[in-house]
């Protein structure tokens, strides 16, 4: 039956950037789709936690703007769980200045965490599937800058434009194995990423003006499109990213 192939029961789901955000939303969609999830995180997920049934939760410390970091989570991951199925890079941080006056610092935060910190953690995980000759699926939150380019954010947007390509890439190489790599590209959604734009009255403004929805997304929004992505039901989805973003892509 065709709902059944959504259904996640006993997959084991990690997900980075778990403890607040879209990756709290995607933390609570897969768990309610019956997957245990290990969620990734510098700060504590007990909010996240909270909204899990107890024992379907397990909170991994790491910072992820450290490369040693991807080893780390994959080897927790199998103390706690023994396998992994599905892996979600959502983690990602954003700056903000002109071109101009754009720090080198902040151009190797946003690529280090946003696009090399992905790689690393989709590699650890294909190594695994293969090892586990299970297949997998793997999850990239890429943009609307992975398809525009957006204003005084360079570092972010070569890294969600890297992340829309690479996402093709890995998909082609992983295929063959039974694992699906795919994106979701969030439109303008109400997080801490979006605080400052939001408290810009004149910017906020007009993207509102500018979505067809007529509102800014929410972490239950982009929900579905995980559980589809990460379910059977996309296992002939390769190498795509999904805009979920209520029309701002097509206008
Ligand atoms: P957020 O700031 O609320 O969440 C970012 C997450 O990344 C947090 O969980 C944070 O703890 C984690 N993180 C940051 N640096 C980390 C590090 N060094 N180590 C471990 N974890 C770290 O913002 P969000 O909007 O939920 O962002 C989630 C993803 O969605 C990001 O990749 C972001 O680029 C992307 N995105 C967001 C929007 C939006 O409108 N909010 C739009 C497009 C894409």
């Amino acid at each position: 039956m065709i709902l059944d192939r959504f259904r996640l029961d006993g997959k084991v789901a990690v997900v980075t950037g778990a403890n607040t955000g879209l990756g709290q939303g995607m933390c609570v969609a897969l768990a309610e789709a019956g997957a245990l999830v290990a969620g990734v995180a510098r700060r504590s997920c007990a909010e996240t936690a909270a909204k899990i049934p107890e024992g379907q939760f397990f909170e991994i410390l790491a910072d992820l703007g450290k490369t040693e970091s991807a080893a780390y989570v994959m080897e927790e991951v199998l103390k706690q769980f023994g396998k992994i199925d599905i892996l979600v890079n959502n983690a990602g941080i954003i700056r903000r200045a002109d071109v101009v006056d754009f720090t080198e610092q902040d151009w190797d935060d946003v690529m280090n965490l946003n696009l090399k910190m992905l790689f690393l953690l989709s590699q650890a995980a294909a190594k695994q599937f293969i090892k586990q000759n299970s297949g997998g699926k793997i999850i990239n939150i890429a943009s609307m800058l992975s398809f525009q380019g957006g204003i005084r954010v360079p570092s972010y947007t070569a890294s969600k434009s890297g992340v829309r390509g690479l996402t093709m890439e890995m998909a082609n190489e992983l295929a063959p194995h039974g694992i699906n790599v795919n994106a979701i590209a969030p439109g303008y959604m109400v997080t801490n990423n979006t605080e400052l734009l939001r408290n810009d009255e004149k910017r906020s403004s007009e993207i509102l003006a500018r979505i067809p929805a007529g509102r800014w997304g929410t972490p239950e929004d982009i929900g579905g499109a995980c559980v589809f992505l990460a379910s059977a039901a996309a296992d002939y989805v390769n190498g795509y990213t999904l805009a979920v973003d209520g029309g701002w892509l097509g206008r």
